[in-house]
């Protein structure tokens, strides 16, 4: 039997790559430091999803257990990759629950961290509990209990969503776009909405990025069919006057101070590297790019190929990405493992 190919992280992304390379009968290891696969989706509490309105529970769930009832893959939770040596074709890994392993080829599909919101306190998080994130409005929403102020349990009646926070950031080190933030949080804004007609949502902006198709069935349709108000602002603090939560910043279309009282503030977090980033460079010997995410060698010749041959990348671990484009780098990954390529994995043609 050949020997299977070490996929690290169970999100959409290495979901993808395992099954790829299972349904070719390629055997895998899927190593996932939690106890349960999913990735973000599935272990932050993911609502609807864009673009499908799909829930993640649902879609994502479909994957996992596509990949649970698959015979070619072996599944490792609650484990991590300590050791990686080899070339390609014949690497070993040794994993933290002891055991060991061969490998043909690794692919890294380990994903991001999301932002903490604590490293942007002038924004109130941490300091007024209705102050929260987008992933917790998320987790309200797909619990069932609804969007409520978790500091007395009611249903706000203003809500600011206040995008770019802990992306496109240079005072705190993140210069780049999350690219699915803008999106998520016209969606989330529909959302409550929906669920409380009488509540008015605010989203306060930069730029909005709903790129591509997204612009009409989120842009436009938030504020034309479900009257979300935009405003274009350089926020300045998020204060409190003992009843209400008060964003203080600057009108940027008008240039005129802005004060608006509300029930709850959301931040629309954005994706970090993963913490992990620098130990899994470490094992496996391979770059990081100058953002600290994992590098790729190349974007057009052989996807997600690493600084080191034989050691492919897919998904969020490379950079913000969508859910349907960590999947198809997932099996753009296992489609250059399998393919053997000379460059990729080092053999000789
Ligand atoms: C608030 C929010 C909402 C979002 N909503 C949407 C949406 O509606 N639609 C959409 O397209 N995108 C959405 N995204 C983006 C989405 O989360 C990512 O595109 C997706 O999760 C990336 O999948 P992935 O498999 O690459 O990484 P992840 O989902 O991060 O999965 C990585 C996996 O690797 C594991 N792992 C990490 N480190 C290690 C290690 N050292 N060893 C072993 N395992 C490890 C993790 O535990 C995790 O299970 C959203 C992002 C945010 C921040
Ligand atoms: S997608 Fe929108 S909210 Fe997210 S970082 Fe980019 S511009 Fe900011």
């Amino acid at each position: 039997m050949s020997k299977p190919v070490l996929i690290v992280g169970g999100g959409p992304a290495g979901l993808a790559a395992a099954h790829s390379l299972a349904t070719v009968g390629k055997p895998c290891v899927l190593v996932e430091k939690e106890d349960r696969l999913g990735g973000a989706p599935i272990l932050s509490g993911y609502a609807k999803l864009v673009p499908t309105d799909e829930w993640a529970k649902d879609a994502i769930g479909g994957m996992v257990t596509r990949v649970e009832n698959e015979d070619n893959v072996r599944i490792e939770t609650g484990t991590k990759v300590t050791k990686f040596d080899g070339t390609p074709g014949n690497f070993t890994a040794m994993l933290s629950n002891g055991e060991s392993l061969q490998a043909e080829a690794a692919v890294l599909c380990s994903g991001f961290t999301h932002f903490d919101s604590v490293n942007k306190p002038e924004w109130g998080f941490g300091t007024f509990p209705d102050v929260v994130t987008t992933t917790q409005v998320e987790q309200m929403i797909s619990s069932g209990k609804g969007v409520r102020c978790p500091s007395d349990g009611r249903m706000p009646k203003r809500v600011a969503i206040l995008l770019c926070v802990g992306s496109r950031d240079r005072q705190i080190g993140r210069e780049w776009c999350s690219k699915i933030c803008c999106t998520v949080s016209s969606n989330l804004a529909m959302e409550i909405r929906e669920e409380l007609p009488d509540c008015h949502v605010y989203i306060y902006y930069m730029d909005i990025r709903t790129y591509g198709l997204y612009e009409t069935k989120y842009y436009w349709r938030s504020q034309e069919e479900f009257k979300v108000k935009y405003i274009k602002a350089r926020i300045a603090e998020v204060t409190s006057d003992g009843e209400h939560l008060i964003v203080k910043g600057e009108d940027t279309l008008v240039k005129r101070p802005i004060t608006i009282p509300f029930d709850m503030v959301v931040h629309a977090i954005g994706m970090d590297p993963n913490v992990d980033n620098p130990e899994i460079a470490e094992t496996f010997g391979i770059e990081l790019e100058s953002n600290g995410f994992l590098d790729v060698a190349h974007n057009y010749g052989t996807m997600g190929q690493t600084s080191r041959p034989g050691v492919f990348v897919a998904g969020a671990a490379t950079g913000p990405e969508t859910i349907d484009d960590s999947i198809a780098q997932g099996h753009a990954a296992a489609m250059a493992v399998l393919s053997g390529n000379k460059e990729a994995i080092g053999r000789t043609a």
